[in-house]
């Protein structure tokens, strides 16, 4: 073993099926993407509402550029919070129903400042086994004692709530990435209140999709607490790129002091956080989209009923295929592709080993055609 064995690392990921490749896309993102000079319809993108290349959106990131410039030149609390993103703050904490709000350049740091400012050593942060990468390392970054549960396990939650040591911090994705379905969040915030607990929920992929108006996964339940931290991100149905940390106003404001990946970091370009104030407009009034993105996932559902690969259970956007097996996968994605149609091959370490999968990702922008050609393509290629 030596420490510069790169090509004999890259050489097993290649052995085992997990070499990931990355296309170039000759288009903006939307439903169809140019890539070596072919057009493939993407159900590879996260842009649920279709909103990524909104020209109102576009108009008010240029905008933004033109009236702030391109960088904010410092972190927040040093010199680069400018009026856009107190005015997106704002806009935020109002459209969740949340007091406070704090914006970041991603989701990523988002959650990385999170479990560290909640927690620390001789705590104990309790965290859904199919978590999001991010929250993974962010409560490894805490340095509390993490205990992971089984899949949804509400009981499981409640055992290791019963058996926590010092502060404690409920942490689940909202919208589960790679498998679509939701959280028990009502069940895990009854656990927090009764045990002196924190829920924190990463609704990455629910913002914007779920609930009254797209206010997102608490909405959807109709939950209120100041037990609640909720993450949501900004690069998915906001089109854009940021995500947002919205709670009880003391919490935020000890997120805002303590977080290092808020605080050792240069803001986000203000015309950012201008596009993301005229996403949240067409979010807000986005009902149609909404609808037609349920419309999508309805048909898809039927279409696929009798299909090789099972469909995972959800009633969201992400609509994983199962498969299996790395090589299945990746043929199968490959078969896809040679139809024009571009669904991503999901391999270990982003699921667990043995449940790769197709992750079909659903758009308003799609057409009923593209959910027909997919469907139909899938179902072909399992008969043969
Ligand atoms: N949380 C979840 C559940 C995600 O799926 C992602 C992105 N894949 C993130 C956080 C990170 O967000 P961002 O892409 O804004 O860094």
């Amino acid at each position: 073993m030596s420490a510069t064995d790169f090509r004999a690392r890259l050489e097993a990921l290649a052995a085992d099926d997990l070499l990931r490749t990355r296309l170039v896309l000759d288009t903006p993102c939307g439903p169809e993407a140019m890539v070596d000079g072919r057009r493939l319809v993407s159900f590879a993108g996260n842009d649920y509402l279709g909103l990524a290349s909104h020209p109102e959106i576009v108009d008010a990131f240029r905008e933004g550029a033109a009236r702030w410039g391109a960088g904010a030149g410092a972190s927040h609390l040093v010199s680069g919070h400018q009026r856009p993103h107190e005015e997106l703050e704002v806009a935020l904490a109002r459209f969740v129903g949340l007091p406070r709000a704090l914006y970041f350049s991603t989701g990523y740091m988002a959650n990385l400042a999170v479990l560290p400012a909640l927690v620390g050593r001789g705590d104990t942060v309790i965290a859904d086994r199919l978590n999001h990468a991010s929250l993974v390392d962010a409560a490894l970054l805490s340095r509390a004692t993490v205990r992971r549960y089984p899949h949804g396990d509400v009981a499981a939650v409640e055992r290791a709530l019963e058996a926590a040591d010092g502060r404690k911090v409920v942490v689940t994705d909202g919208v589960f990435s790679m498998d679509g379905d939701i959280a028990p969040l009502p069940e895990l915030l009854a656990l927090c209140e009764r045990h002196d607990a924190l829920l924190v929920v990463d609704d990455a992929h629910g913002f914007g999709v779920l609930g009254e108006q797209g206010r997102g996964v608490l909405s959807h339940f109709g939950l209120a607490s100041p037990r609640l931290i909720y993450i949501g991100t900004l690069g998915k149905a906001a089109g854009v790129a940021g995500a947002f940390v919205a709670g009880d106003a003391d919490a935020i404001e000890w997120l805002m002091q303590t977080g290092r990946s808020y605080r050792y970091t240069t803001a986000a370009p203000a015309a950012t956080a201008c596009a993301v104030l005229a996403s949240l407009r067409l979010i807000g009034e986005g009902d149609e989209r909404r609808a037609r993105l349920t419309e999508h996932r309805l048909r898809m559902r039927q279409l696929l009923a009798t299909c090789r690969w099972p469909l995972m259970p959800s009633d969201t956007a992400i609509q994983p295929v199962q498969v299996g097996g790395n090589s299945e996968v990746l043929a199968l994605s490959a078969r896809l592709r040679e139809r024009g149609l571009w669904v991503p091959a999901i391999r270990p370490p982003t699921v667990p080993a043995g449940s790769a999968r197709l992750r079909v990702s659903l758009s308003a922008a799609h057409e009923a055609a593209h959910i027909d050609a997919l469907c139909a393509a899938l179902n072909e290629v399992g008969h043969e």
